[in-house]
C-alpha cells in the first residue's frame, strides 16, 4: 500500500559507488556525518550482514532510537516503526539483504518520542563496503516537512494523495473501488466558537474514527482544512462506502458519548464509486468535492454518491452564472424590467404595476425568472441586479404618475437582499435620487420562515413603515401561509398566488378558504391583490371573494416599459 517505487538515488555514474566500495565503514560514517549537516533528512547506514546500523545523531532527539546499534537492528527499529508497518519494512530489507534488489524506497510511519505518527520516506541504495558487507546507505525524510504529511492527524496530506492517485489512475485504475471525501459539518463554527485547538482535537478524533473503521489496506489522507480522503484500491476491503460511512458515524457518536458530549458534531461524505479509467486527479478532486457539497446542501450528516447528471446541471448553472456576471458587468446587458398591470376592484382601473425582471442572453435565449433568480440569489448577484430593478422601476413610476397620479410600482425583493445588503440605505438613496414619493413604492416579499425569527429584519420592516414604504406579502398560499405574518410585519397588501387561485377555481374547499382569508385580511386592516386571473369566467367567480386588486393575464401580461406605456397609459388611462 505505501510502497512507492521511485527511481533510486544511484544518479548517473557508478564512479562514486566504486569510491564507496574502497572506503572503510568508518570513513563512510564520517562522510555521512559531514553531509548530514546540510540536510533535513536523517542519513543512515545499515549493515545488512551484521544487522547493525548507525543513524544521524539528530534523529535520536526526535525519535526513540539510538544513534548506533550493534546487533539485532530490526528489533531496535520496532521501537520507532509504526507496528502495522513492521512487516512491510522487514520484507523490503530482506530483499536488499538477499540481493534480490539493491534499492530501497518506502513510505511508512514512524512514531516520535511522544508516540505520534510521523510519515517518512525512506530511501537507500545497497553498496558493497570494503569488508565485503552489503551496506544500505540512505536517508529518512519526514513527509510532514514537505507538507506531505500532517502533524495534527498523523495522516499524509493532499500532495501525497495527488501523487499516489496519479500513479493509481495511470497504472491500475480498475483497482480503485471508491474514493470517499469526508468533511466535518460546520467545522468553521467549531474553530470560531471554541478555538483552533478544539478544531485540531476534532480533526484528531475524526482521523482516529476513520482509521479505526477502515481496513489497514485502505489509504486515508487529510486534505485542506477539515476534509479527509479515503481511498480503497485494495482487494481486502470489501465493504460498501455507505457501510463504512455509517460505521464512521457510529464511532463518532460513541466517541462523543465517551467524552460526555463536551461537544457535538457530525460529518458528511461524498463518494466516487465508478468510472476511474481515464480520469485525472483533478477530476477526482472535483467530483468528490461536488458530492460532499451536495451532502451538505441536502442537510448535512449524510453521504452522497457522485451523480453525473446533477453535476452537469450544476456546471450548467455555473456557466449561466458566469454569463450573468458578464452581462451585469456590461451595464446589465440583456436584463430588462417588464411591467404587469395591477387593477383595482370593482372598477378595474389601472392603479399600478409589478416590475418583473427578464434576462435574455445570446447563448441561453430568454431564460425564465424561475431559473435565473435562484442563481442570482445563490451568487449574491441579486444585490446589484435588485438595485438595478429598483432604480428602473422608481424612474418609470415617476414618469407614469404623470398619467395616473396614484400610480404605484411593486418591486420584488429577495431575502438575500434583506440579509446581505443595506437595503434601507439603497431604498432611501433611490427615493432621493429619483425624486419619487415613498408611498409610490411597494416592496414585495415572499413569505417564508425567516420573517418571524430575524430581529434585524423586523427592525428593517419598522424602518420601512416609518418612511411610509408599503410592503406586500407575495406568494401567499404557497408556503408557510401564516396569518401571524400579517400582524408581525404589518403588510399593507397580501398577494394571493396564482397556484392558490387555480385550486380555488377547481374546488369549493379552497374557494371557501380564500374567501375566509380575504375576510380576515380585511379585518386586520390590509388589502388583497389576487394574482393569475386569466379568463373572464375566472374573474367573475373570484370577484365574489372580494379581492381589492387583481393582477393577471386577463388584464395584461408583463411587457416592456414602452409597450406598457403605449397600451395602458397613453391609450385610456384605464383598462
Ligand atoms: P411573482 O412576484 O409572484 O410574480 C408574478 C408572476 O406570475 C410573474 O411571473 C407573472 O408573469 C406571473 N403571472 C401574472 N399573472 C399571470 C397569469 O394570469 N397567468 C400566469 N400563468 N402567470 C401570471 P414571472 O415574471 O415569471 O416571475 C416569476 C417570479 O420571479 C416572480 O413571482 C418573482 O418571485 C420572481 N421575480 C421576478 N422579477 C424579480 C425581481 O426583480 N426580483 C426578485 N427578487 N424576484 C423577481
Ligand atoms: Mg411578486
Ligand atoms: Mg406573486
Amino acid at each position: 500500500m505505501n510502497r512507492h517505487n521511485e527511481k533510486g538515488i544511484r544518479g548517473n555514474g557508478m564512479d562514486y559507488l566504486e569510491t564507496l566500495q574502497n572506503m572503510s565503514l568508518e570513513q563512510i560514517r564520517s562522510v555521512i556525518e559531514i553531509m548530514q549537516q546540510t540536510s533535513d533528512a536523517y542519513m543512515y547506514i545499515l549493515d545488512l550482514n551484521t544487522d547493525t546500523y548507525m543513524v544521524a545523531e539528530k534523529a535520536t532527539k526526535r525519535f526513540p532510537i539510538d544513534a548506533t546499534v550493534n546487533e539485532d537492528c530490526m528489533k531496535t527499529l520496532k521501537k520507532v516503526v509504526y507496528p502495522a508497518d513492521h512487516a512491510m519494512l522487514a520484507a523490503d530489507l530482506e530483499k536488499c539483504r538477499s540481493g534480490e534488489k539493491d534499492e530501497h524506497a518506502l513510505e511508512y510511519r514512524w512514531l516520535d518520542r511522544k508516540n505520534r505518527v510521523v510519515w517518512v520516506s525512506c530511501k537507500g541504495i545497497v553498496v558493497t563496503g570494503a569488508e565485503g558487507h552489503r551496506l544500505l546507505i540512505g536517508a529518512v525524510s519526514e513527509l510532514g516537512k514537505k507538507a506531505k504529511a500532517d502533524n495534527i492527524t498523523g495522516l499524509r496530506r493532499e500532495v501525497r494523495f495527488r501523487l499516489n492517485a496519479e500513479a493509481l489512475l495511470r497504472d491500475k485504475p480498475a483497482s480503485i473501488r471508491f474514493i470517499m471525501r469526508v468533511g466535518i459539518d460546520n467545522f468553521k463554527e467549531i474553530n470560531e466558537k471554541e478555538g483552533v485547538e478544539a478544531g485540531d482535537e476534532v480533526l484528531q478524533e475524526l482521523s482516529q474514527c476513520i482509521l479505526d473503521t477502515v481496513d489497514e489496506s485502505v489509504d486515508v489522507y487529510r486534505l485542506v482544512a477539515d476534509e479527509f480522503m479515503i481511498v480503497n484500491a485494495a482487494d481486502v476491503e470489501t465493504r460498501q462506502p455507505l457501510e463504512i460511512y455509517r460505521q464512521i458515524q457510529k464511532k463518532i457518536v460513541s466517541m462523543l458519548k465517551s467524552k460526555e458530549y463536551s461537544r457535538f458534531y457530525t460529518v458528511s461524505a461524498g463518494v466516487l464509486d465508478r468510472d476511474f479509467a481515464g480520469r485525472s486527479v483533478e477530476e477526482l478532486m472535483r467530483y468528490t468535492e461536488f458530492a460532499l457539497n451536495e451532502a451538505k446542501r441536502n442537510g448535512k450528516n449524510q453521504m452522497m454518491v457522485f451523480d453525473r447528471k446533477a453535476y452537469d446541471v450544476y456546471l450548467e448553472r455555473l456557466n449561466m452564472r458566469k454569463a450573468m456576471r458578464r452581462d451585469i458587468n456590461d451595464e446589465f446587458r440583456g436584463f430588462e424590467v417588464y411591467y404587469q398591470p395591477i387593477v383595482s376592484t370593482p372598477d378595474y382601473k389601472l392603479i399600478g404595476a409589478e416590475a418583473l425582471l427578464r434576462w435574455h442572453n445570446d447563448e441561453y435565449g430568454n431564460v425564465s425568472p424561475a431559473v435565473f433568480i435562484p442563481i442570482l440569489e445563490e451568487s449574491g448577484l441579486i444585490i446589484p441586479v435588485g438595485r438595478y430593478v429598483l432604480w428602473e422601476a422608481a424612474r418609470i413610476c415617476k414618469k407614469w404618475k404623470e398619467y395616473i397620479p396614484e400610480f404605484h410600482v411593486n418591486v420584488n425583493l429577495s431575502y438575500v437582499q434583506l440579509y446581505r445588503s443595506d437595503l434601507m440605505k439603497d431604498v432611501e438613496k433611490c427615493i432621493r435620487e429619483v425624486g419619487i414619493d415613498p408611498g409610490s413604492l411597494v416592496l414585495e416579499l415572499t413569505e417564508s420562515g425567516y420573517i418571524e425569527t430575524n430581529e434585524r429584519i423586523k427592525e428593517l420592516f419598522k424602518d420601512l413603515k416609518e418612511r411610509k414604504i408599503d410592503l406586500a406579502l407575495d406568494d401567499f398560499g404557497t408556503g408557510y401561509s401564516n396569518m401571524r405574518y400579517l400582524k408581525e410585519i404589518d403588510v399593507k397588501t397580501v398577494k394571493i398566488d396564482r397556484s392558490f387561485v387555480v385550486q380555488a377555481l377547481q374546488n369549493d374547499y379552497d374557494y371557501n378558504i380564500i374567501r375566509h382569508i380575504i375576510n380576515m385580511v380585511h379585518s386586520l386592516g390590509s388589502v388583497v391583490c389576487m394574482e393569475g386571473i386569466e379568463e373572464k369566467e375566472e374573474l367573475v367567480k373570484m370577484m365574489a371573494t372580494k379581492p381589492d386588486m387583481i393582477q393577471g393575464y386577463y388584464f395584461g401580461k408583463p411587457s416592456p416599459a414602452e409597450r406598457f406605456e403605449e397600451e395602458f397609459l397613453q391609450a385610456t388611462g384605464s383598462l
